[in-house]
């Protein structure tokens, strides 16, 4: 099993998914990332709710706050397997 290390870990792999269908807009991930890779967009779902938009994945550190707080689900953060 991999051992989860904050302060070494690499985050040069970090996979951000946002099923955008999910989203209703409350801005949660935005506030509560401690690295800001977040921020508001104009960009609108099928519901007519404001997406958030991935704006730093290189900062993330897959503390997966935004994934626990998002209230739709609609957010899921991995670490992708280094291709060999
Ligand atoms: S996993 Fe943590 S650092 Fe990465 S985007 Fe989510 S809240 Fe931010
Ligand atoms: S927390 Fe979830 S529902 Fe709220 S803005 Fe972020 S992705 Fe959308």
């Amino acid at each position: 099993m991999e051992n989860f290390d904050f302060l070494h870990i690499d985050n040069s792999d970090m996979n951000i998914k946002i099923k955008e269908d999910y989203c209703k807009g409350c801005g949660y991930c935005i506030d509560i990332c401690p690295e800001y890779v977040f921020k508001e967009s104009t960009k609108v779902n099928s519901r007519g709710y404001e997406l958030p938009e991935i704006i730093n994945i290189d900062a993330c550190v897959g503390c997966k706050k935004c994934e626990l707080i998002c209230p739709e689900l609609a957010i899921s953060v991995d670490k992708e397997e280094k291709k060999q």
